[in-house]
């Protein structure tokens, strides 16, 4: 038995009072430092002893010998795990959900400087021409290092003009970020894997049907091994969400994972369970249906501090462009340091030869 579609409209409802609403279920804070690592059942089970909630099969039939981030590592999870999810599902979840989910978040880490291993992060597309390392765009934060080349700058935008990535405003300047194509469903999935890996034992019964949907959806298995069905159940998810941003330099205090469920005495058409990823400058609320729930229309987003700039997020439609606005003080550009900047410049292979 798989899941059936539920229908989510989302409406904002601002004179609801969250907390009237939802009550907090789970609260992971700063997951992205590193140091005690954390099984998020709060259970340390061996790993011959271990059973996996997407597929229901236990050892020796499956193995755990993988680490099983319960937040994606690509946001920058260090220290929350999870033992009930095989190697087999696990490596399903990240072919199938990782590569989506990173291009959809890989604005958002620009914007909050979310370095990757070699320090930096950079945005850009494919190089044709042999002598750029990049094709009409390249945007980069956090690569000067070298002492002795003080031109260089950390961060920098380079275009090819036309491009439109960036321009000036009056209070500083905005960049248009492009993502690379993604499918906007399976960022949907991939957030609302985390909110199932998350999700307290004594509660698994309300979604097993979901749980279980999403683990054969990933690894291909029937009925999701023909296209039909596979889009039928991607198309059926709720496939909406909350974005809130905050200004400021890592306002949210890092990456933290969060758990609502819906309080007995509020009226169901409020979804049971929220699930709420905070990164930095960033906070994303997805609905998470049960199995049977048929029928939630109705959002309600949590009183956020330091008034965030809230939209709506439709999983279904393909977001190309994000655009960040940066506050910034202009100053000019002496000429010799323009001569300096140009040679490094070419050097990059971000700038051809004369
Ligand atoms: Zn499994």
């Amino acid at each position: 038995m798989v899941k059936n579609g539920a229908k989510i409209q989302v409406r904002l409802v601002n004179k609801v009072i969250f907390n009237e609403i939802y009550d907090p279920l789970i609260k992971f804070e700063k997951i992205d430092v590193t140091g005690v690592r954390r099984e998020c059942h709060g259970l340390q089970i061996a790993k011959n002893e271990r059973t996996c909630m997407f597929c229901a099969q236990s050892y020796p039939d499956v193995k755990f010998s993988k680490i099983a981030h319960a937040v994606s590592e690509s946001i920058g999870n260090k220290t929350l795990f999870n033992h009930f999810e095989c190697d087999k599902c696990n490596s399903a979840f990240g072919q199938k959900l990782e590569d989506a989910f990173g291009k959809y978040i890989a604005p958002f880490k620009f914007v909050s400087q979310i370095k990757g291993k070699n320090g930096t992060i950079t945005i850009k597309d494919m190089p044709e021409d042999k002598e750029l390392s990049y094709k009409t765009y390249r945007l980069e934060r956090g690569s000067g290092s070298d002492s002795d080349k003080n031109y260089f700058p950390q961060d920098y935008i380079i275009e090819k003009s036309g491009r439109g990535i960036f321009r000036e405003t009056e209070e500083g300047f905005a960049i248009e970020i492009p993502r690379n194509r993604y499918n906007p469903r399976l960022v949907y999935a991939a957030l609302l894997k985390m909110g199932y890996s998350l999700l307290p034992i004594d509660l698994w019964d309300e979604y097993v049907i979901g749980i279980t949907s999403l683990g054969l959806y990933v690894r291909n298995e029937h009925p999701f091994d023909n296209n039909t069905e596979s889009e039928k159940y991607i198309n059926g998810l709720p496939n909406k969400g909350i974005l809130a941003q905050f200004p400021g330099i890592n306002p949210l205090n890092g990456v933290s994972a969060f758990l609502y469920q819906r309080n007995e005495k509020a009226p169901c058409e409020y979804t049971k369970l929220l699930f709420r990823l905070d990164f930095f400058n960033f906070s994303i609320l997805i609905p998470i249906v049960s199995d049977r729930e048929t029928q939630c229309s109705k959002f309600v987003i949590p009183a956020f501090q330091n008034n965030p700039s809230i939209s709506v997020i439709d999983f279904s439609k393909e977001e190309k462009i994000y655009t960040a606005y940066f506050s910034a003080e202009k100053i000019p550009i002496e000429k010799n340091m323009k001569e300096t900047l140009a040679l490094e410049l070419r050097e990059r292979g971000l700038l051809k030869k004369p």
